[in-house]
Formats: structure tokens, C-alpha cells, sequence
């Protein structure tokens, strides 16, 4: 049902919106962003209020390019120069320290800021016409399914709240890769579509992985807030079962079930199979919605097979299943 409507005159919109410190819905190649002036703290605080995020998870900012992402760091790295050039727009996020125009509840507190330019010429349009960067969370209260179209948005947020510049389905379908620069070794914070190979290629060095379970890590890693165990979840229990565990777990369901699978599988009884593709890339791009439909389908339990390991797309498998893992992690 999402289509690709808006024009000038809902830019004009939005940026007469976010002018008045109020927030405005955009399209990303990721996931829908939930939109207010990066440099107004009441405008950010709304934000906060709005998703019910916890004040410790920072926000990652929206910028049009190179020019705008500096004025927002104290420091603009050869690393980040060259990791911009070669990755915006699209979906790498890159954490350095934050200059003074940064109100610091944006960073929840802390030294550093995430920039990134997105990949959605709706969105590259509106930061341009805005002239100053934007705050985007995804567009979905704090904790739940992130929204890969409009009407995802529509369903957490009124007209009067959040304006929505509907830019059609979000393509890539997970949230940014994010990697630090702050420190003296760059660190992944968070795996996404842009992987820690494609990273290395272009700065030679592999960004060490910062565990987010509590166990040991590569490199020291920086204490990073926003890294929730419980995340990306639907209201249904959900849980991620190995491929021999199946049967057993469509056996013990609590009541009809939706299984996510990429394989096919065949069930019986009142459950339902939701066929995912096998292309990681593509997984990615329909997990979020699969999970919506799921949700609203009303059954008891969400059973997701775990999706593949390994492989040339090990990585990008590995980014679905940090997602998949939260999505699943006990409330
Ligand atoms: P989201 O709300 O889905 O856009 O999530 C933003 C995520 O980006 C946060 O939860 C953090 O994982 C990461 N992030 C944003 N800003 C920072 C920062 N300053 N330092 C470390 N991680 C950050
Ligand atoms: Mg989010």
C-alpha cells in the first residue's frame, strides 16, 4: 500500500515542521527514521518522550554529506574521510567526538556522536533543503519492530505528532552499521549491511567486534549505551530455534504459530508458515515486515528458524541475526 508520493511540497512540509522544533518521519535505504533538528535539544528531548527511549540510548545523526558531518565532529579522521567517501550515502554510521552544536542528549551524555549519510533521495533532498543534520531513531516505539514502509509509522504515530514523508518500502531493511572511530582502533558497535570486510578493504584494518552479551571482547571496547538485550521485538513471544529444534518447538507452541523460515517447511494444524528468501540481503530486506505481519496475525508464538551461518554472506547473516536475537531475547 505504501507508495512513493511525496514531492516539493511535502519537503516544504516537513521542513516548515521540523523548523518549529516538531518531528517529521523519513525514508532511509535502512528503515523509516524518526526526524527532528539535530541541533535543538527540546526538538531531540521530543524525540526521547515521544519513542519512550531510554535517555542512555544516543541517536544517530542524519547529515547530506562530508560538509554537514563535520560540523558536527571536533575531529574528521582520514578513516572517516575516506570511509565516507566511500560508503555515503548509505547505511555505515560513523562515531567520532562530538562538537559543541551537538546538544548532549543526542549522545545520551556521552563524548562522541554518530553521523551517517543516508542513501534515499527524499531524504538527501530534505536534509538539503533543511541545511543543518537531523536526529533519526527509527520510527517506532522505543524497543519494538523497526518500520520499513509509512504505514508501519502510521501504526505508533498520529498525523499530529509525526508528519510522514512516505518514500515506499525501505530496501535494505536492517538498521546501519555502526563503527567507532573515537578511539585508537575502530570498533563495530553494531553489525549492518556494510560488514567488517568491505570495512578492512578500504582502511585496512578489521574493525574488532564489540560483544554486546556481556562476554569478552576483541579489543577494549567502549562503553557503549543503547545496546539493549530486548530490541527490534514484536508484542508475540518470539523465539529462535535451531532447524533440528523445529518440530520440537512447533510441537510445545503455546497455540497457533507463525514460523519464519527461509527454507520450506511444511506444517500442519492451525500454524502458519512465513517464507523468507534465501538471499541474506534480501532476508534482510523482508524481516522487519514479516515479523509486523506476524505480530498482527495474532498468533500465541513466533517461531523463527535461526537463518544460515557462515558463507559469503556470513556477515551480512551475522547483522540479521543480532537483530533476530534481540528480537527474540525473553521481555
Ligand atoms: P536506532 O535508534 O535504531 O537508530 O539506534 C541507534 C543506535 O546507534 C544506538 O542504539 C547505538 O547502538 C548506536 N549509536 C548511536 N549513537 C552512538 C554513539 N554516540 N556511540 C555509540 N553508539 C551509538
Ligand atoms: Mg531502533
Amino acid at each position: 500500500m505504501s507508495r512513493s508520493s511525496a514531492g516539493p511540497e511535502e519537503i516544504a512540509t516537513a521542513i516548515h515542521r521540523l523548523r518549529e522544533g516538531r518531528l517529521v518521519a523519513f525514508p532511509t535505504e535502512t528503515v523509516y527514521g524518526l526526524g527532528a533538528n539535530a541541533f535543538d535539544a527540546d526538538a531531540v528531548a521530543r524525540v526521547f518522550e515521544l519513542k519512550g527511549r531510554p535517555a542512555n540510548n544516543p541517536l544517530i545523526v542524519h547529515v547530506s554529506g562530508l560538509a554537514m558531518a563535520r560540523a558536527c565532529v571536533t575531529a574528521w579522521p582520514d578513516r572517516a574521510d575516506v570511509l565516507a567517501r566511500e560508503f555515503w550515502p548509505g547505511p555505515l554510521s560513523i562515531v567520532l567526538p562530538k562538537s559543541d552544536r551537538v546538544p548532549s542528549n543526542v549522545t545520551a551524555g556521552g563524548p562522541n556522536v554518530a553521523v551517517r549519510c543516508p542513501d534515499h533521495p527524499l531524504t538527501l533532498a530534505l536534509l538539503e533543503a533543511f541545511g543543518s543534520p537531523l536526529v533519526g531513531p527509527s520510527a517506532n516505539l522505543s524497543g519494538a519492530v523497526s518500520p520499513t514502509t509509512a504505514e508501519h509509522v502510521r501504526e505508533s504515530f498520529t498525523e499530529e505528532e509525526v508528519y510522514i514523508l512516505d518514500g515506499g518500502p525501505c530496501i535494505g531493511g536492517i538498521e546501519s552499521t555502526v563503527i567507532s572511530l573515537a578511539g585508537p582502533t575502530p570498533v563495530e558497535l553494531r553489525p549492518g549491511l556494510i560488514t567488517p570486510e568491505q570495512i578492512e578493504a578500504i582502511i585496512g584494518v578489521r574493525p574488532a567486534r564489540l560483544v554486546r552479551d556481556g562476554r569478552s571482547s576483541p579489543a577494549t571496547p567502549l562503553p557503549s549505551p543503547g545496546l539493549l538485550a530486548r530490541h527490534y521485538a514484536p508484542r508475540t513471544p518470539a523465539v529462535l530455534v535451531d532447524a533440528p529444534g523445529l518440530a520440537q518447538a512447533i510441537a510445545r507452541a503455546p497455540g497457533p504459530a507463525v514460523i519464519l523460515t527461509h527454507e520450506p517447511i511444511a506444517v500442519g494444524g492451525p500454524h502458519r508458515v512465513e517464507r523468507l528468501p534465501t538471499d541474506a540481503r534480501a532476508y534482510a530486506s523482508e524481516i522487519y515486515s514479516a515479523l509486523r505481519r506476524a505480530d498482527a496475525s495474532g498468533a500465541a508464538q513466533i517461531i523463527i528458524r535461526r537463518p544460515p551461518q557462515g558463507g559469503p554472506d556470513g556477515e551480512i547473516w551475522a547483522a540479521i541475526l543480532d537483530r533476530l536475537s534481540r528480537a527474540a531475547a525473553p521481555a
